[in-house]
Formats: C-alpha cells, structure tokens, sequence
C-alpha cells in the first residue's frame, strides 16, 4: 500500500512514521526548499502524548523537552506583576505533557521517517484525480504519483484541501487576532536563561521564551479590532505599528526580526469542515481542523491524529473508506472540544481593558501560591 502525503510537517511526518509501522510506502512532498527549523515552544499532550509513547518516538522527544525555571508577568513599564515558579508550572501541566519546540517535534519525527519515506522538498500539489482503484496526483515537478491514500497535511492554508474541498474562505474561521513568532539570535538581558517574560497590554501579548540552550523565542498576538496592519503587510511594518509604544524589551525584541532565518507571521483562524475525506484523500492535522494555539493541541492532535489514521488503516485492510470514516468518527468529539475550547479562549486571551486582565490573570496569581500549588500537585499530579 502507499501513500503521498503533502507536507512535512508534525501531522505529515507523523503520518509516515505510522504507515511504516503497519507497512505501508509513503512519499511526503513539502513545497519548502529544505527543512523548516526552530519555530516556537508548544506544550505537547493528551491524546499526542500518549500516541507518541505508542509509536515509540516518547524517549526522543522528552529528550529535547525543555523546562521553564520562571514565568514572569510584567507591567508594561517591565516591572514584575507576579511570577509561576517551576513547580506550579508543572503542576498546571499534569505529568503527560511536555513543553518542546515545534520544530523539535518534526526533527524527531525526520530522524525516524528519512530511512523509511521520500520526501520530496520544493514541491507541491497541482492537481488531483481520484477513481475506484488509486488517486492519481500531478506534482509541481511535472510527475504524476499513484497511490492507494493522499494525504492533505499541509496546514492552515492547504492547497490539498482547496483542489479537492473548495476555496479556504468556505472553511477557515477567523478569531480576530493575528499572532508572530521568531527565534532570537540574542537573549534580552532582561530574561534570564531557561525563564519566559510576557505581558499583555490593551489587547496585545508579548513573551520571550528562554528554552535554557542558547535559542530563544521571540511571541506577539495581538487582536485584530486594533485596526493595525494586515498579514499582507508582512511583519516588519505591522509589529512596530502595534508594539512601537511599549517599552521593556519590546525595542530590542522587534529588532530581532531583522536577523532571524524565518517569520511566522499569520491569521489566528480555525478550520472548521464537516466531513475530513473524500473518497481516498484525506485532510490532517491543521489542514483539516485547526484549534489554534487559543486551544494550546493543535501538535497533539496532529500526532494523535495521524496515529490513529494508522491504526484504523491496518484495522480495515483493503477498505480505505471504513478506514477514514472509523478515524473521522472516533477523533472528531475530541477536535471539536478543543475548537469550543478555542473560541473561548479567544476572548480572554489579549484582553483590551486592564480589569478584565486582572481578572483573566487571577486564576495564574492564584495558581503561583505555594499552597494553591500543593493542592494542584495533590489533586492532579500524584492522584
Ligand atoms: C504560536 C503558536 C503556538 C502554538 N502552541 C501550541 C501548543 O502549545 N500546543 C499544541 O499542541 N499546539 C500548538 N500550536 C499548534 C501547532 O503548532 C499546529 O497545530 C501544528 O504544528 C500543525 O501541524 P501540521 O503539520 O498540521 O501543519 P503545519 O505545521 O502548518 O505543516 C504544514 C506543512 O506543509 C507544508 N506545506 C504547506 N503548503 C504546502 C503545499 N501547497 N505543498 C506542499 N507542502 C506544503 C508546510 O511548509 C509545512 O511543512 C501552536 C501554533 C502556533 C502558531
């Protein structure tokens, strides 16, 4: 059996790694000249977490985890507001979960997949044709690749899901914020290594992420209600329009994208479609159901996701559809709970009053008390 998979991303590379485990041949086309690196800290669990101990890629991952010392809220002056030390970091994560860089997620996963799929880089999907034996898909390089299963795992703005679904605006969702992320090439003075800095200030967040190995993550969302610059307009002219008045580190961190290797620059949107499949193609991870990072699991559901695809495919051999349809009807309970989860976030997430952050950072101040923190530790971390 095989399958092409566009994109080389967590679910793309995800997927792989699962069909190689129950025999299937994989060719992963990514439209990126090369390997995407760095990219921004991600807390990855739930049903990723416990899929990735099944596919054997745990001991790897928790081997590039990374542990935040301190998280400092700050005024926007950079005075300290409240810190979590980290101990109540933990035990507001639970034991199941880990904090990672994104792109450490897809080295682990290219480290085991390169031996067992192609990948093929600076090139893409052009079209797709499907009948009751193989889906026939053109490439970008002008070869047309034949296949049992296509596999559309090439994120937010997937061009596998605009050829065989129809044009993005029937899907995507948008949540009013924009969000940009950047590794630093310096640490600001002012965050100490291994410790986050963050502040939110009318209807914006900023945070640097110190991972404690030299690479630092420079993070800014912010609401779009503000009126400040669209995604067209490309990072550099619109972060200094919306961040230019404060003061802290934000001077020194807005000079960093000047000398950083890529931008992450886009729409917070959600994709919402009702069914995931047509025929044999399938849409995966960000492609098929974006939570946003509002939801803080679009990497867990993305290797949840592609795991499971695996394991329905070996459970119905020969019978592509009742493959997808079991994996559709078993994952989407759980997208759709962390979309509703999304959405609710959105609105406390950059808050525009100074009250109403207060109030959404009281559950954070209360969690930073030793005694709070004991009982979370109790309740939630040791049962
Ligand atoms: C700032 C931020 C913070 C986040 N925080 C968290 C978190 O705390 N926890 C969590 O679990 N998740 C988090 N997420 C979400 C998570 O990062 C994504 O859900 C996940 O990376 C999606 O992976 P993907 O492989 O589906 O898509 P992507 O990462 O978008 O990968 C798609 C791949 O396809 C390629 N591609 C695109 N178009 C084409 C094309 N036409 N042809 C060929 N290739 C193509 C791209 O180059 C890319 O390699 C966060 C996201 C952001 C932006």
């Amino acid at each position: 059996m095989r399958a092409v998979i566009i994109g080389a991303g967590i679910a793309g590379l995800a997927a792989a790694l699962r069909l190689s485990q129950i025999g299937w041949d994989s060719l992963i086309v990514e439209r990126a000249p090369q390997r995407r690196s760095g990219g921004y800290g991600v807390t990855f669990g739930g049903i990723g977490y416990d899929a990735a101990e099944r596919m054997g890629i745990l001991p790897d991952l928790r081997e590039r985890a990374f542990v935040t010392e301190e998280l400092v809220y700050h005024k926007p002056n950079g005075d300290r507001r409240f810190s979590l030390t980290r101990e109540s970091i933990a035990a507001t994560m639970g034991p199941r979960s880990m904090n990672i860089l994104r792109g450490d997620i897809e080295t682990v996963l290219h480290d085991k997949v390169r031996e067992k799929a192609e990948i093929r880089f600076g090139t893409t999907i052009t079209a797709v044709d499907q009948d009751t034996d193989a889906v026939h898909v053109t490439l970008s390089d002008g070869s047309v690749e034949h296949a049992d299963l296509l596999i559309g795992a090439d994120g937010l703005h997937s061009a596998t899901r605009a050829l065989v679904f129809g044009p993005e605006e029937n899907y995507l969702l948008d949540l009013e914020h924009m969000v940009a992320v950047y590794m630093l090439d310096k640490r600001p003075a002012a965050i100490a290594p291994g410790t986050t800095g963050t502040l939110s200030s009318r209807g914006r967040t900023v945070a640097v992420i110190s991972v404690g190995d030299g690479r630092n993550v420079a993070f800014f969302g912010y609401r779009t209600d503000r009126g400040t610059g669209t995604r067209a307009d490309g990072p550099q002219e619109v972060l200094p329009q919306v961040y230019g008045d404060l003061g802290w580190i934000i001077p020194e961190t807005l000079a960093g994208m000047a000398s950083t290797d890529s931008i992450y620059f886009d729409t917070i949107s959600q994709v919402v479609a009702p069914t995931w499949s047509r025929g044999r193609i399938v849409l995966l991870g960000d492609a098929a159901w974006c939570v946003t990072l509002f939801a803080g699991y679009g990497s867990a559901l993305a290797v949840g996701g592609a795991e499971r695809l695996g394991t329905e495919l070996d459970r119905n051999p020969g019978d592509i559809r009742a493959a997808l349809t079991a994996w559709e009807t078993a994952l989407r309970p759980e997208v759709e709970k962390k979309q509703k989860l999304g959405r609710r976030v959105k609105g406390v997430y950059a808050p525009a009053s100074p009250l109403l952050l207060w109030l959404t950072q009281l559950p954070l101040r209360l969690a930073a008390l030793p005694a709070v923190r004991r009982y979370m530790t109790r309740r939630y971390i040791k049962g």
